[in-house]
């Protein structure tokens, strides 16, 4: 009996697992009835995946806006100040831990030592952005100059080659581009002003308050719906994945050891260090917090973005795990913007891996300028499919590696993202519930006082 209820109430994750599972092995048996697979050939097998990710991604902009701006406004301002200090508080202190993690393991572990690369591949570092345009960047992305454009694009630094008749000796000019992809930490700050405003403005403001709550609840149903596909549409994500990489044999004997000292350091960060500080700060176990966390951990390794997979983890927080919605929606949506664990400390492995393959000396300057630029670079990532790769160029130019080193470790990174962002999800999980944890008390009081508003009117 208590097996039946076990799989009754958790029918969808168990599903979800097995989408997993199934979509590896129809990958491996694919691959093996065929070892050409073009890519229109790819594109169909992924169709439903894709389906699956595009309805999961419409989610993303009015549930982040919706949450923010609601949760925010239903707490009064001192309140929001504490829950925000506390929880990038939290983000801030575990993502540097999780960066000097890596920076242990990778030290240890060594997996770039005595390996053979042609020098001659490195890339001149005058092409690359610098650390400081990366920094830049990101502020300049936290204020956008509209919602609408912040919804559509970002900005970002370039170096586009000058004229021919241009004598300028790197020959490359700096400017700000657009990239199309969704600016959401400009999102968050507006959504955040926004509901702060709306806090503020009581009886004034009710009615657009009012509508963030409407639009918020009908995000979550629609939400609810779409999670029952993810079993489905994992699947098949993980099949075309499968198909489109290279031969595994060959690039795990390459890339085997880097893969593994990625690996150990994401399973202490996620297992050893996140539970300890969670039961050190909420007394609570902190692995039926992980249990209850299964759908959102399977999402995120199946579509590889911490941000497509947040309207499941602010399900998983709500329902499963009895979290505040007004803690959950506020504090889920800025984890999922800048604090990212995973990423943090894969952006240190990897760019020491870089550094040992390429047999630069680490001084202790420079391991600090690591740990620095790297936990900048996880804030800086997008919750989307690799962008911890792209954001390591600002790690790599600190220490003075090329932009192109990237392409060392490429063959193993859409493997490696999926892990990561499982740990990233997990991060913002721990931290939502320390948070809901240390605020309870205030909620009690704040609840009390609503209550006795409520009873004054009537
Ligand atoms: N894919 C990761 C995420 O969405 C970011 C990364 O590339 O590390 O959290």
């Amino acid at each position: 009996n208590k097996v039946l209820n076990f799989l009754r109430n958790n029918a969808l994750t168990l599903l979800t697992f097995t989408g997993v599972i199934l979509g590896a092995v129809l990958g491996i048996i694919l691959r093996n009835v065929k070892d050409d697979w073009t890519e229109r050939e790819v594109m169909y097998v992924r169709f439903l995946g894709d389906l699956f990710l595009k309805m999961l991604k419409s989610l993303i902009i009015p549930l982040i806006i919706s949450c923010l701006v609601s949760a925010i406004a239903s707490l009064d301002l001192s309140l929001s100040k504490r829950v925000a200090a506390r929880a990038i508080g939290y983000y801030l202190c575990t993502t540097f831990a999780a960066v000097v993690l890596g920076i242990i393991v990778v030290c240890t572990m060594r997996p770039g030592v005595g390996r053979n690369v042609d020098h001659t591949q490195k890339a001149s570092i005058s092409s690359n952005v610098t650390t400081v345009d990366t920094l830049l960047d990101l502020v300049r992305n936290m204020f956008p100059p509209n919602v609408i454009e912040a919804c559509i694009f970002q900005f970002r630094t370039v170096l586009t080659p000058r004229d021919n008749n241009d004598t300028d000796i790197y020959n490359f000019k700096i400017g700000t581009d657009i990239s199309q992809t969704t600016n959401i930490l400009g999102l968050v700050i507006a959504s955040t002003v926004i509901g702060i405003a709306l806090g503020q403005g009581g009886k004034h403001t009710e009615t657009l308050a009012n509508l963030f709550h409407n639009l918020m609840y009908m995000m979550m149903t629609i939400t609810s719906w779409v999670i029952k596909l993810s079993p489905g549409g994992i699947l098949f994500l993980v099949a075309a994945e499968i198909l489109e990489m290279e031969d595994f044999g060959s690039v795990m004997s390459s890339l085997g050891m880097y893969f593994l000292t990625v690996l150990t350091g994401l399973f202490i960060q996620a297992f050893i260090v996140l539970p300890i500080l969670y039961f050190t700060l909420t007394r609570q176990n902190p692995f039926t917090y992980i249990k209850c966390l299964g759908q959102a951990l399977a999402t995120a390794f199946g579509t590889a973005s911490s941000t497509a997979t947040l309207p499941i983890t602010i399900k998983c927080l709500e329902e499963k795990l009895g979290i505040d919605p007004r803690i959950a929606r506020f504090t889920l949506p800025i984890g999922a913007t800048i604090n990212m664990d995973g990423t943090a400390l894969y952006e240190a492995v990897a760019a020491i891996f870089i550094a040992q393959v390429r047999g630069v000396d680490l001084d202790i300057g420079k391991i600090i300028a690591i740990s620095i630029t790297a936990t900048a670079a996880s804030i800086g990532a997008a919750g989307i499919p690799q962008a911890g790769l792209v954001t390591m160029v600002m790690v790599l130019d600190t220490v003075g590696l090329s932009a192109e080193d990237v392409s060392l470790i490429l063959a193993v990174d859409w493997l490696l993202d999926r892990f990561r962002t499982a740990v990233n999800v997990m991060g913002d999980a721990f931290g939502s519930g320390v948070v809901h944890y240390r605020s309870k008390k205030e909620l009690q009081e704040l609840n009390a006082t609503l209550a006795a508003r409520e009873g004054d009117q009537s």
